[in-house]
């Protein structure tokens, strides 16, 4: 299947806008890319470079290693899905996704035959003869998909596909697009702003603001271990805590994080001091995830923070605490517990909600 490689490519449009800025990225052989970021930040110039519908004003877009930049979008083996879905009204759905095998000139037997095989594998091998104004969003879509898979490409570029369909619907396309993606094999850059999809879909998650590359890597890397402030801030719900805090270091012995009114102490032994100690004096920013934060009983010694509830948030399978523990807010998640405990807890955080809490705090690293 196609590689990709962008290497240093900057898109300026007439009008000056910088809708790529110096961005370099690789997609493997087979691998699930996405492109996530807010809307503006250049998702899809991306991938139209990559497309050929757009030329980049400098760098070098690069598949199976050879420099694309000259190349028509016809001999990139690359097939196209958009949100809009772009069927041809008049034509049945067998036609629609039959129609690149029409422009290559294959023969309507064969043609037929490998139509219906790609619909009955995304079902709706009963729906071959309707036209799209007869279809749900969620088989348009699967039509779309088909007429973009016929062909066999080297490479899928989707544009937020599933944009146009509603929450429930989204949810059951993107498991079936990543499945038939993975099992297809084909390479894919799959562009989208909802974080839930890329975190869910993606191999590898390419995430970018205002032009610029931010952060690169699986989603467990970029959610875990985010290379920016931004990227931080951006991924995951609830967001990630960010603390801020003054370092200081005592005699090798341990560390002091100083909170506003109030400090953390990680001995010397604990990971977690040697990755801060070397910012000794000076304020650094905590990412704290919600998850890594666990309600404590208020006489709990050790590695705490005392904070004030100020409000309780149930989400069914889990609950957030919004805690003031001086100037910020912060989240905890209570997760993996059943109903029962659930229950119990919140009570017990209710009856704190007026007191002075502790919490134990467990920082996962420093942004
Ligand atoms: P969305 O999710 O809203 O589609 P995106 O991340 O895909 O956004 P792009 O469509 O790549 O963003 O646009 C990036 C920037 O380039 C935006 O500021 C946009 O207004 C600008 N832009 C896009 N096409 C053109 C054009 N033809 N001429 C001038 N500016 C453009």
């Amino acid at each position: 299947m196609t590689t990709v490689a962008l290497k240093d490519v900057t898109k300026v449009f007439p009008d000056g806008t910088v809708a790529v800025d110096n961005v370099s990225l690789d997609v493997a052989d087979g691998e699930f890319m996405v492109l996530l970021g807010p809307s503006g930040c250049g998702k899809s110039t991306v991938l139209r470079m990559v497309a050929g519908l757009e030329d980049p004003s400098s760098g070098a877009i690069m598949l199976d290693g050879q420099l694309a930049n000259q190349l028509p979008p016809r001999d990139r083996r690359i097939a196209m899905v958009f949100q809009d879905f772009a069927l041809y009204p008049h034509m049945t759905v067998g036609e629609n996704i039959g129609f690149p095998l029409r422009l290559s000139g294959i023969e309507p037997e064969p043609r037929a035959e490998r139509v219906a095989d790609v619909a009955s594998a995304l079902g709706i091998g009963d729906v071959l003869g309707r036209k799209p104004s007869q279809l749900s969003g969620g088989q348009r879509q699967r039509v779309a998909m088909g007429r973009a898979i016929v062909r066999r490409p080297g490479l899928f570029l989707m544009d937020e596909p599933l944009s146009n369909l509603d929450s429930g619907l989204r949810a059951e396309l993107r498991a079936e697009i990543s499945g038939l993606v993975r099992e297809l094999g084909v390479s894919t850059v799959y562009v989208t702003h909802d974080q839930a999809e890329a975190l869910t879909m993606a191999d590898r998650v390419a995430i970018m603001r205002k032009g610029v590359l931010q952060d690169v890597g699986t989603p467990t890397q970029v959610y875990g271990k985010p290379a920016t402030l931004y990227v931080a801030a951006f991924l995951g719900s609830p967001r990630m805590n960010l603390l801020e805090a003054s370092v200081y270091v005592h005699l090798d012995r341990y560390v002091q994080l100083n909170l506003g009114e109030q400090s953390l102490y990680l001995k010397w032994d604990d990971i977690r001091a040697r990755a801060v100690s070397h910012f000794h004096g000076e304020r650094i920013v905590i990412g704290v995830r919600a998850e890594a934060l666990t309600p404590v009983a208020p006489d709990t010694p050790g590695d705490v923070l005392q904070g004030r509830i100020r409000y309780l948030e149930h989400h069914g399978h889990e609950s957030l605490a919004f805690v003031d523990i001086g100037a910020t807010a912060v989240v905890v998640d209570e997760i993996g517990r059943s109903a029962a405990e659930q229950e119990e807890h919140g009570s017990r955080l209710r009856r704190f909600g007026h007191v002075i809490n502790r919490m134990k705090g467990r920082s996962n690293g420093a942004a």
